[in-house]
């Protein structure tokens, strides 16, 4: 790890050299950012969370004590951010630099800043976190890369000369993203493929927008378009052009295509109208309908009985939505319920949502698992079959694996059904290579994470379809170390350019 550690920047090491010392450090008070107040937010899907005006951000950078190296929030953050340093830097009014400080380890530090379950990342492992809240370092982190995106634009960046190599990047998620923004500055020219009408991933169809306004990442888009990278959308891998025609006719392919397919329940009634999966309710309540494409093209049905199953943050996504959803429509009896097989101690997501979700009206049932799906003589559900649980010993997983109690089933109504179980790999591009090692699942295997080179040269993979469904963070630092490998990998190359430079993307078959 401590090769990838980064060198500081503006901060000096001698903390006795800064003007407030630990100890009144230690002293001042958290200052928590506003937010949108509960019975507000749930009229809109805007962020819940206002941010800080610049003497709060101030004031609450002056919290981190400045810890001995390594710091560590340095060691608990997935991409390695030098945040002591930008967090003096944002203490001194310094608001760009301590922005490209996060810039210098991180893509989308705006995203992470307000994303990231920071609990069990940079703020887990603050040490002020032992005797009073941690340093607030997410929202300092979206604060100072907001102050620059707002006043000054994303920052302009010097690219290394053309190197005449080309790369197609399949997927515009995270991963995706930031494999192209490091192999753009890199010096090659690059063409990202994704199969949304808008580049973004999850980040865009996926994670509502009070959790994350989806104008950063158009913002963002737009921003890599002007130093050259090419985005193609509505265009899927696999059916629209295959993958072997991309290997063909680029230098380098990186696989950035997450873990997109919804798990199913598999109980009788999971195909009646009314039941959706977390993904499609997710765009179809949260985006611009001109956002979405023609199949999906409508708001999800509203009902006063919604029921979501799942404890992760996508179930927590769905509840919180199938409020506003209902709040919207003018619906004043509206009942949301999050259905859970554990406790709420057992439950993924991050605690903070939970919280928000029940300050915002949502109820929660845990120690129960769905059975059936009832439905009426349209087809339509209108009931939910469970079965009550309880803890039996640790799985795999090492929480405590739910148990069925017999006979304790018992119906509630429930007019849309929304499942949250988890995601697994789209199979279809994996398939249409079968040279492709892949491994749990359909994962794509890699070398290492370090390089997410695959078995096929001049092929990489990274983000979620590597590791399986996990983080905005994780997914760019696996895009931004395949980039390193694969920039190697292009200027050791010796064969023809496979393209000349300029050319246009292959036209769709
Ligand atoms: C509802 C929800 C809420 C979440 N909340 C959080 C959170 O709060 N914090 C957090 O850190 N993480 C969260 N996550 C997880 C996070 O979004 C993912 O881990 C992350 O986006 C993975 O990045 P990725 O680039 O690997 O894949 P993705 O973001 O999934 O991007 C993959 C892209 O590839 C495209 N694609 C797929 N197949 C093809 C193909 N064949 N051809 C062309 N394009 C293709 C897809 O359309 C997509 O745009 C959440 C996930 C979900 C579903």
């Amino acid at each position: 790890m401590n090769d990838l550690y980064p060198k500081r920047g503006a901060r000096d090491p001698d903390i006795m050299q800064l003007e407030i010392g630990r100890y009144k450090r230690a002293h001042i008070p958290p200052g928590p950012p506003p937010k949108q107040d509960p019975r507000e937010r749930v009229l809109n899907f805007d962020e819940v969370f206002l941010g800080y005006d610049e003497t709060q951000a101030i004031v609450e950078a002056m919290r981190c004590i400045h810890c001995p190296s390594p710091e560590p929030c340095i060691l608990g953050c997935p991409v390695h951010n030098d945040i002591p340093t930008a967090l003096l830097l944002i203490e001194q009014g310094n608001f760009v630099e301590a922005s490209m400080v996060f810039r210098a380890t991180h893509n989308m530090p705006e995203v992470c800043g307000r994303i990231c379950p920071q609990e069990i990342l940079c703020e887990g492992s603050c040490t002020v976190a032992g005797y009073d809240r941690a340093v607030n370092i997410g929202k300092l982190e979206a604060y100072c890369t907001d102050w620059q995106r707002t006043h000054e634009g994303f920052p302009t960046y010097q690219l290394a000369s053309p190197t005449g190599r080309h790369v197609a990047i399949v997927g515009s998620g995270p991963a995706g993203m930031s494999a192209a923004e490091e192999l753009m500055r890199d010096g090659h020219t690059v063409v990202v493929y994704e199969e949304w009408p808008k580049p973004g991933g999850l980040n865009v169809y996926g994670i509502p927008g009070f959790k994350l306004s989806k104008q950063i990442l158009a913002e963002k888009a737009a921003w890599l378009e002007t130093y050259g990278v090419k985005f193609i959308c509505n265009t899927r891998i696999g059916k629209d052009i295959s993958i072997q025609r991309l290997l063909d006719e680029y230098d380098a392919v990186f696989l950035g295509i997450g873990a997109p397919i919804g798990n199913k329940a598999r109980i009788p009634g999971e195909n009646l109208k009314g039941v959706y999966q977390a993904t499609e309710f997710l765009v179809r309540a949260n985006l611009p309908l001109a956002d979405l494409p023609q199949r999906i093209r409508s708001r999800p049905e509203i009902a006063k009985h919604m029921a979501v199953i799942g404890g992760g943050d996508t179930s927590m996504d769905c509840v919180r939505s199938s409020v506003r959803l209902q709040k919207q429509s003018g619906m004043t009896d509206g009942v949301v319920t999050d259905y859970y097989r554990r406790t709420e101690n057992e439950m993924p997501g991050r605690a903070e949502e939970r919280m928000h979700a029940k300050q915002e009206g949502v109820h929660f049932e845990f120690l129960v698992a769905p059975v059936q799906f009832i439905g009426d003589e349209n087809g339509h559900v209108r009931e939910l079959e469970l079965q009550r649980m309880e803890l039996g010993a640790p799985d795999a997983s090492g929480r405590r694996s739910p148990q069925p109690v017999e006979g304790s089933n018992f119906r509630v109504p429930a007019d849309v059904i929304v499942l949250a179980l988890g995601y697994s790999p789209d199979p279809t591009i994996g398939d249409s290579l079968p040279a492709l090692e892949k491994g749990w699942k359909g994962l794509f295997k890699v070398e290492t994470e370090f390089t997410g080179a695959t078995n096929i040269p001049g092929l990489y993979a990274g983000g979620d379809d590597v590791r399986g469904a996990d983080l905005v963070v994780t997914a760019v630092a696996s895009g931004r170390h395949a980039a390193r490998a694969m920039d190697a990998y292009l200027r050791a190359l010796e064969t023809p350019f496979k393209r000349d430079t300029g050319e246009s993307a292959p036209t769709l078959a």
